[in-house]
């Protein structure tokens, strides 16, 4: 028996290259290692989009197109969206009964996100209570470890306080998972603040080559090389580090060495750039087609996760309720 991992996205965007390198090529190495379950968590979209849900549906579909372009196998994974699996709902309702208030209150997040995002009214119950879905999400699955970036630790430990309480009020069902923190080498976007589907600055996964191409072009580069006859600096080079992604390593090492020495301007040197990041696309842009080919078999595949993932809810459910006594 293969161990389980579970994690999850929110479908609030399509996803981009910060997405790929902070968790999702991380996602495709697990597959091939752990029994892993990944869902589209579209109940915690509405957590912060519930005024305008009506994109959310579109990107839950984008999302699965993404994930199944880079790779992310339906044979080897089980990948479902979250609101097809109502024992979620049924979970949630329930952990929300053993959860003190204050656990949510102190959570480092909330406090965070209702400054970050204050054009929202996050004022909500369910925005408090995210944490206990994201726990229900977890546990239902009995994961032995979630692999997530630094900034979903908190609410894996809350996940953790909460597993823990449930065993304690009812009897043992549920495992404590792990935290499997992805060394998420943090992608900058064009503009050189991190790469971030809200600040407009993102290369898309879904991107057409041209578009790749004229994105790229309005990348920032070493801010002290104003001219081309200036010698650049390209460890301060945010496309330099892209090149170091995407090129072959004797053609990064030439870029290293005709910017330094002012050989090589910054528009040859993003379009040289741009041709090799789209070249690590195409294989990507391909794998797409054939899935927006294939609509029916799209269809099936969320139908088959969505089996598996009620399958395993099912059990657990039964555990809860008889733990319970209800
Ligand atoms: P938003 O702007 O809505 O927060 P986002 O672009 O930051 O969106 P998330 O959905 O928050 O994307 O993140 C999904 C996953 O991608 C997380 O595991 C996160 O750590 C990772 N990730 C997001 N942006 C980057 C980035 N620029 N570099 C590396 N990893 C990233
Ligand atoms: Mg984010």
């Amino acid at each position: 028996m293969r161990k389980r991992l579970l994690s999850g996205m929110r479908p609030t965007g399509p996803l981009h290259l910060g997405n790929y390198h902070g968790a999702l090529a991380n996602w495709v190495r697990l597959q091939q290692e752990y029994d892993c379950f990944f869902f589209i968590a579209d109940w915690h979209a509405l957590t912060s989009d519930y005024e305008k849900p009506d994109r959310i549906r579109g990107y839950t579909y984008d999302i699965l197109l993404d994930w199944l372009s880079v790779g992310l196998s339906p044979e080897q994974s089980t990948l479902f969206i979250q609101s097809q699996v109502k024992e979620h709902a049924e979970l949630y309702l329930i952990l929300s009964m053993i959860t003190p208030v204050p656990w949510l209150e102190r959570n480092p997040t909330y406090k965070d996100q209702i400054e970050q995002l204050s054009s929202k009214d996050l004022s909500t119950f369910g925005f408090l209570g995210y944490p206990v879905l994201q726990a229900a999400d977890i546990i239902m699955y009995k994961p032995f470890g979630v692999p997530v970036g630094v900034d979903q630790a908190p609410h894996v430990e809350i996940t953790r306080e909460i597993a823990r309480r449930f065993n304690h009020l009812y009897g043992p069902v549920f495992p404590e998972p792990e935290v499997i923190l992805t060394d998420t080498p943090k992608l900058l976007g064009t503009d050189r603040r991190k790469m971030s589907k809200s600040y407009g600055n993102a290369i898309f996964l879904s991107d057409p080559a041209e578009e790749v191409a004229a994105k790229v072009a309005t990348m920032i580069t070493d801010p002290q090389r104003m001219r081309k006859s200036d010698p650049g600096n390209p460890e301060i080079c945010n496309v330099f580090d892209f090149h170091k992604l995407y090129s072959p390593p004797q053609f990064v090492a030439e870029v290293d060495r005709r910017c330094r020495s002012a050989e090589i301007g910054c528009v040859e040197c993003k379009r040289r750039m741009a041709e090799g990041l789209n070249a690590f696309l195409a294989p990507i842009r391909e794998t797409r087609r054939h899935y927006q080919e294939r609509p029916d078999r799209v269809e099936e595949i969320i139908a088959a996760g969505r089996a598996k993932a009620q399958q395993t809810a099912r059990r657990t459910m039964d555990e809860v309720r008889a733990a319970i006594k209800l």
